[in-house]
């Protein structure tokens, strides 16, 4: 049986730490604080803004909530980006995705500031994501580099596989590994011989979208084994992981729920401190 990595307890010691440094700044008079914006009525999403408030509020974040009606217009979500650009007590901007269709993705994301943009989706930060000169990660590669550090699984030299090309996911935990000197292979849909390719992964990451995608053939004894995936099947949360049969292979895995889930919002907590520090020349 393998190890399982357990994301509450590493969310928890990374959101102490956060704290511990919020309060750190109050000391100096500098508070820290995150604009959520949500549009329209998606439930997941609803749920997703609810977690990051309560983060907030227990770890002495101030966050400002901006639910707006499924109508409102690009004009009008792109004037509020910018009075949040331009506030001086707001230091994360974050505009839940997906947007309603008539909303342009692209251009709301590429409006906030690329020092406020604690989600690290702008094109500015996904370059300097790319040259290895970052203050932000996206948050959940973020989460999965800091659960992999925290168990002390290195990665130098190591034959890293993810599997998803996603600009959230896949893309930047492909540059993350590779940061770590991983000799990194990113799978997607045309992969030929992925079973093959996975097989070779001393750590494999499975960022996928489909339940129970990878199987105990595609996964190589005492590989670590991290499961990005979130699905839901009758209503149960599962991973892209088919964990009962992967975990008596893998040397650790990640579990669905309470893997790297809970990390997401952890290193968004993080991010929102690093904006806080970079604006006050702290860093
Ligand atoms: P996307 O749908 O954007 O990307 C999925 C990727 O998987 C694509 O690159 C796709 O390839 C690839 N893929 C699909 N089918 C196959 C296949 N048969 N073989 C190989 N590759 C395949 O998803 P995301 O990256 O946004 O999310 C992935 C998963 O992670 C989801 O379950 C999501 O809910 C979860 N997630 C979890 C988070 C957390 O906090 N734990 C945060 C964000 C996401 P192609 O590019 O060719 O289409």
């Amino acid at each position: 049986m393998s190890k399982i990595i357990d994301g509450k307890i590493i969310s928890t010691a990374v959101k102490e730490r956060v704290k511990n440094e919020v309060v750190e700044l109050n000391k100096k008079g500098i508070s820290v604080g995150l604009a959520v914006i949500i549009v329209g009525e998606d439930p997941a999403s609803k749920v997703y803004v609810a977690n990051k408030k309560k983060a907030c509020e227990a770890l002495g974040i101030i966050s400002e909530e901006y639910a707006l009606s499924e109508n409102t217009t690009q004009e009008e979500l792109l004037a509020l980006i910018q009075k949040l650009n331009n506030s001086p007590k707001i230091n994360g901007i974050l505009c839940q995705l997906p947007l309603p269709s008539h909303l342009d993705e692209k251009l709301i994301i590429n409006s906030i500031d690329p020092e406020k943009d604690v989600d690290a989706f702008h094109p500015v930060n996904v370059g300097k994501i790319m040259i290895g000169d970052y203050y932000f990660l996206p948050c959940t590669p973020a989460g999965v580099m800091e659960m992999l550090s925290f168990e002390g699984i290195e990665v130098e030299g190591k034959n890293c596989v993810v599997i998803g090309r996603s600009n959230i996911v896949g893309k930047p935990m492909n540059m993350l590994l590779l940061h770590k000197n991983g000799t990194v292979t990113i799978c997607h849909s045309k992969t030929k011989n992925l079973v093959e390719i996975c097989k070779n992964a001393d750590i494999l990451v499975a960022a996928v979208g489909r339940p129970n995608f990878v199987t105990a053939d595609m996964v190589k004894d005492g590989a670590v084994v991290i499961d990005v995936g979130i699905n839901r099947v009758d209503g149960k949360l599962c991973g892209d992981v088919m964990f009962d049969e992967v975990s008596k292979k893998a040397s650790a895995i990640t579990p669905v729920p309470g893997g790297v889930g809970p990390m997401t919002i952890a290193m968004l907590m993080q991010n929102t401190l690093t904006a806080a520090k970079k604006q006050n020349n702290l860093i």
